[in-house]
């Protein structure tokens, strides 16, 4: 992927901001958004929160004042109760019935009520004060009548006769003993009564208590310290004037309650009907509004406390997850940049400590969503264009294929076909389609197999097997004619159906082919002589009819091993990857085997020759030349023979004279031993020396089976000038030997070589007869190297002209009245049997050099025997 140039205009919209944060930290950056998002939203939250703080706050003072004013009440209507239970306290007192107990009451009988003004009656107990209660104003002891018998004006204050009315008045309601403010010239009074009783429970009497409610009643009884000044006080319903307050400077009794509005917050609550006995009065709660006020001030410095933490807690929060949701995202760029690096080879974002990497980032995202967005397209327009080559490169191959293919539909139906099939088959794509295939173009005999490899691929498919399945049909041309073609089906499952694909090629050629090399494979099963293939290890994996015999001498088959000698044979040959030859002779019969190793099939192809015949032939040949031999010796004889009788003279007259010599030593009575026993020995001496020539006459005549052994190629070339040595004498010829040293070991047949060489040193001779005497020079030589030896004989005689040296070894060619030219072609036969070599050099005039060349026996063996 190539790397475009980063988008520029993406600055242009935010080039301040971006140019102001750039250089910033990145946790600077997102400590300011977080305190920037934090004081946002803190601000919208604070509109609704605000109202709501100051709503409450408000609902709060309008409780707390309702509260205290009910507070009051309930102290109120508390210290009210204490003074009921008093009353009954004092009414059950021990002393009060001590007191009562001796006085009867009589009812209509004239009293005077009996008055305590300085001094407390002694039935009135302590417990006033033991209650922390003011004493009451007047305390009064009533009859059952309800007259007053006794009373008790703590205070000094005479009773009121209003007062007195009023609670004679209360004792005649059902429920009278209850406590109740009267009105008494305009002020309130509690009065109080409970019933006294004897042990027997029967009524003595009524004690009543008669309380002016005043700013000392109402002082006592709210008895708490408020934390602003609250005052309280009792206040006629319908008038609305005070009655009496706590406080009667500040709020004089008798003043209407409009006028206070302006400096208090009043609260109103009516006392029960029971408590006032008709009266309307309510008690009522002052409170300056300055006191109000800083109630409120109280509630708003808490409310601005509590929206200050409020804010600090948002811009903390929005401070920490942003700072938090940066860093995390910081990470995952970094690493989908690294990634992108990789894998697009984007350059990553140049990451500077100090720097706003968020800011950057953004840039680079862009770039990377850019990238990634060309990447995808090229992406898919290189797939795309991969999928059309592959479709072009199908159809083509299609198109070119050398096979015909036919695509057929489940029934059979022709859906397409390449255009060798349109030329095989006489197809045309245009007006063929949807046509059945195989009627018209399988052998009608081939059209159950067509059928069966149709099902067979079908049913391989289905089973998931491997489903590609061949055979071989005749298919047929559109001339009628038929064509063998390999069948190949691939099934094609769509979701149409099943599709089949055809694939066809024709045979014709490789089933001739196949014909032709089984017809070349019957030529080695044909040919008269063996031909035989073994495989590595000597197993015989073919063998032609005219092996038989070998088989069978070999008592093996097709498959088996070869006899152990044969495999090493084979083994041999493949090693050395040479062609060679072995003979054997096999029940009679001889056998040349040649074993010509293929060594990239790791086989030995074994050609053999039954060369009985040749070599009975050689063997006839050979005895011929043997008896030719011996015709040319008797031949030699003759001319031999004369010299040789002539030398056999000179021992038998030495004998003679010997002899005769010694009988006169006999007859003439000289009988000395000495000289008899010396004639003795030269008589046997004489006759061992006619022996030795007549041994060697014989031995020139006696008819030899041709035999090769190890001879000294010296001790021959002496052996033949002992034959030659009367004549040599004769014709007093100059013969010079020139032998190499030591034995010269050549295998050969003794008596043919000797032939050879008696045959040239007689031709030499022969030569030399015209020669003035004194001229006549034969030189004989013998040489060895290491693998040759060579006798070479010289004569100074005539020599032989260029015209004749070419017929020199021509059968019957001589110049001799008595030659039969047949000397030197038998000599080249032998040599040539024994590998050795002839020929002459000859310059007219001035002699001829013959030369014969032997191979030699092992160059050791000759050192060893040099010696003797
Ligand atoms: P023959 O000796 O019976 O003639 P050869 O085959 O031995 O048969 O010799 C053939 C001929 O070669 C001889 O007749 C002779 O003419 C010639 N020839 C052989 N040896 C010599 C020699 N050393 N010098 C000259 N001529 C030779």
């Amino acid at each position: 992927p190539t790397r475009s140039p980063l988008p520029v205009k993406t600055f242009t919209v935010k080039p301040f901001l971006f140019r102001l944060l750039r250089p910033l930290p990145m946790p600077v950056i997102a400590i300011l958004i977080g305190l920037l998002t934090g004081l946002a939203v803190w601000a919208v939250l604070d509109q609704v929160q605000g109202r709501m703080i100051s709503k409450i706050a408000n609902r709060e003072l309008k409780t707390q004042l309702s509260l205290r004013s009910r507070e009051g009440l309930i102290r109120f209507d508390r210290y009210v109760a204490s003074y009921a239970a008093t009353t009954r306290l004092l009414a059950n007192h021990r002393r009060l019935a001590e007191h009562l107990d001796p006085i009867v009451w009589l009812p209509n009988e004239p009293f005077e009520t009996r008055l305590y003004r300085d001094a407390k009656p002694a039935w009135l107990a302590d417990s006033f004060a033991r209650y922390e209660l003011p004493t009451p104003s007047h305390i009064l002891l009533l009859d059952g009548t309800g007259a007053l018998r006794e009373v008790y004006e703590s205070r000094g204050q005479p009773l009121p006769g209003e007062l007195t009315d009023k609670i004679r008045r209360q004792l005649t309601w059902p429920d009278g003993m209850r406590p109740l403010l009267v009105a008494v010239g305009g002020l309130p009074y509690l009065v109080i009564g409970d019933l006294i009783e004897d042990s027997e429970g029967f009524p003595m009497g009524t004690l009543v208590l008669a309380v002016p409610v005043d700013a000392d009643f109402l002082t006592a009884a709210q008895q708490v310290i408020w934390p602003e000044r609250v005052l309280v006080a009792l206040v006629t319903g319908s008038t609305q004037r005070i009655v009496t307050s706590v406080d009667p400077e500040t709020l004089p009794p008798g003043t209407h309650l409009k006028t206070w509005r302006r400096d208090y917050l009043i609260t109103s609550q009516p006392l029960s009907q029971q408590e006032t006995g008709g009266w309307d009065l309510h008690f009522t709660t002052f409170v300056s509004h300055a006191s109000v006020d800083r109630m409120a001030r109280h509630m708003r410095t808490f409310e601005w406390r509590q929206r200050g933490l409020t804010a600090l807690i948002f811009i903390l929060v929005f401070t920490a997850v942003i700072y938090l949701v940066s860093a995390r995202l910081n990470r995952i760029l970094k690493r989908m940049s690294r990634f992108a690096h990789r894998a697009l080879g984007i350059a990553q974002p140049g990451f500077q400590r100090g720097n706003n990497q968020l800011l950057l980032l953004e840039d680079w995202i862009q770039q990377f969503t850019q990238l990634v967005l060309k990447a995808r397209q090229e992406l898919s327009r290189h797939y795309e264009h991969e999928m059309r080559e592959t479709e072009a490169l199908k159809a083509a191959i299609m198109e070119a294929s050398l096979d015909s293919i036919v695509t057929i539909d489940g029934r059979g139906r022709i859906v397409d076909c390449n255009p060798t099939a349109e030329r095989a088959f006489g197809l045309r794509r245009d007006r063929d389609i949807g046509q059945p295939f195989a009627v018209r173009s399988v052998a009608a005999s081939d059209l159950p197999l067509f059928d069966g490899l149709l099902a067979e691929s079908h049913r391989a498919q289905r089973e998931g097997r491997e489903p590609h399945v061949r055979g071989e049909l005749a298919a047929l041309r559109h001339d009628g004619t038929t064509m063998p073609v390999e069948l190949s089906i691939v099934p094609i499952e769509v979701d149409d159906g099943t599709f089949y694909t055809l694939y066809m090629h024709d045979i014709t050629e490789r089933l001739e082919a196949e014909r032709e090399i089984k017809s070349l494979a019957r030529i080695a099963n044909e040919s008269p002589n063996p031909i035989l293939r073994v495989a590595e290890a000597g197993r015989l994996v073919f063998a032609n009819r005219a092996s038989r015999p070998l088989l069978e001498a070999w008592g093996c088959a097709v498959g088996d091993r070869l006899p152990a000698d044969w495999v090493a044979e084979v083994d041999q040959a493949l090693v050395d990857g040479e062609t060679h030859e072995r003979e054997t002779v096999l029940a009679g019969q001889v056998y040349a085997l040649l074993f010509t190793p293929i060594r990239e099939l790791g086989y030995v192809n074994i050609y053999g020759r039954d060369i009985t015949a040749v070599r009975r032939a050689e063997q006839e040949a050979r005895q011929h030349q043997a008896e030719l031999v011996h015709v040319c010796r008797l031949s030699t004889l003759g001319e031999v023979a004369t010299g040789m009788a002539h030398e056999l003279n000179q021992p038998l007259s030495a004998i003679a004279n010997f002899a005769n010599g010694a009988s006169r030593r006999l007859q003439g009575d000289l009988i000395e031993p000495q000289p008899l026993i010396q004639a003795m020995g030269q008589i046997t001496t004489q006759a061992e020396r006619a022996s030795e020539i007549i041994r060697r006459l014989r031995a020139l005549v006696a008819k030899q089976p041709p035999i090769r052994s190890a001879a000294d190629l010296n001790a021959m070339v002496r052996e033949v000038c002992s034959f030659v040595e009367f004549d040599v004498e004769r014709l007093g010829i100059a013969l010079h030997l020139e032998m190499a040293p030591g034995r010269i070991l050549v295998n050969v047949d003794l008596v043919q070589i000797e032939q050879v060489l008696l045959n040239l040193v007689r031709n030499a001779l022969d030569a030399l007869a015209d020669m003035p005497a004194a001229e006549r020079r034969i030189a004989i030589r013998t040489r060895v190297t290491p693998d040759e030896a060579e006798v070479e004989i010289e004569d100074n005689g005539p020599g032989i002209e260029p015209t004749q040296m070419r017929r020199l070894f021509e059968p019957f060619y001589t110049t001799k009245d008595s030659g039969m030219g047949m000397g030197l072609p038998i000599s080249r036969t032998i040599l040539d049997d024994h590998d050795g070599r002839i020929w002459a050099e000859s310059q007219p005039g001035a002699g001829t050099t013959f030369h014969v060349v032997l191979p030699v026996i092992a160059t050791a063996e000759r050192t060893t025997d040099s010696a003797t």
